[in-house]
């Protein structure tokens, strides 16, 4: 288990500065929500905490540990993308083995953690399918599994149940109770944000608006655009 601490965090795309100066520490065991518009910075900053966009500026520890300019593999993390594109050739099961394959982990180990992510995940009597014979749910399953696989301290989601998936979603809060993971998980859904959180974090153009419960940020907005972002009169 391990926390996140970002200090300072810039990042620039030539001139455009997406992430701008942004404090935040993410509690161990927390599963802490990112909430904000389209285009505000959230699948950037995730890319930076997974290690796979370089920042302009400022430091990242996970689990107290200076991960700045770790490589992707050192920093303990399991992500699950915003196209979560599955390998179509591949069944469920080497799906979810794939990256731990290439990691060279003991087959013993893969099959263990795979059946564990399976059955987690309601995926056992699907590991011999091609994605192409899921449904968009299963499908959002998998890559969830994929990333579960990693048993990682920290795992990050890009909106990985866009458009779906009540069900899922309280699973996800249940796995997260039993895995005792970090979770930073990234929507632009309100609603998705209020019933997931232990904390959500507000961002607007690369800056936090505020931090807070759920409860925190819906009653008492910190400005009028997180009022009219959740919804709640200012
Ligand atoms: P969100 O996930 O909140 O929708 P993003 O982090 O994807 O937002 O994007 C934030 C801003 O950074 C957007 O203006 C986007 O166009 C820009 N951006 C993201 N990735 C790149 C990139 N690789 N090169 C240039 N600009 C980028
Ligand atoms: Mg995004």
């Amino acid at each position: 288990m391990s926390g996140v601490n970002i200090q300072g965090l810039s990042i620039k795309f030539g001139h455009n500065e997406v992430i701008k100066g942004l404090d935040l520490q993410v509690h161990e065991g927390e599963f802490l929500v990112l909430l904000g518009p389209s285009g505000c910075g959230k699948s950037t900053l995730l890319h930076s905490i997974a290690g796979l966009i370089a920042v302009s500026g400022g430091r990242i520890h996970i689990g107290g540990r200076d991960m700045t300019e770790a490589e992707p593999s050192e920093r303990g993390i399991g992500m699950v993308f915003q196209s979560y594109a599955l390998y179509p050739t591949m069944t469920v099961e080497k799906n979810m083995s794939f990256g731990l394959r290439v990691a060279g982990t003991p087959k013993a180990e893969i099959a263990r953690r795979v059946d564990k992510a399976a059955r987690m995940l309601q995926l056992t009597p699907l590991l011999d399918r091609k994605p192409a014979q899921l449904s968009g749910g299963q499908r959002q399953r998998v890559a969830i599994g994929r990333a579960l696989v990693r048993e990682a301290g920290v795992f990050l989601f890009d909106e990985p149940l866009s458009n779906l998936d009540a069900e899922l979603r309280r699973e996800l809060k249940l796995l997260h109770q039993t895995l005792g993971s970090t979770m930073i998980y990234v929507t632009h859904d309100q609603v998705e944000a209020m019933t997931l959180a232990s904390r959500i974090v507000v961002m607007k153009g690369g800056v936090i608006q505020q931090i807070g419960t759920p409860a925190e940020v819906y009653e008492t907005p910190a400005n009028l655009f997180v009022a009219g972002f959740l919804g709640a009169p200012a």
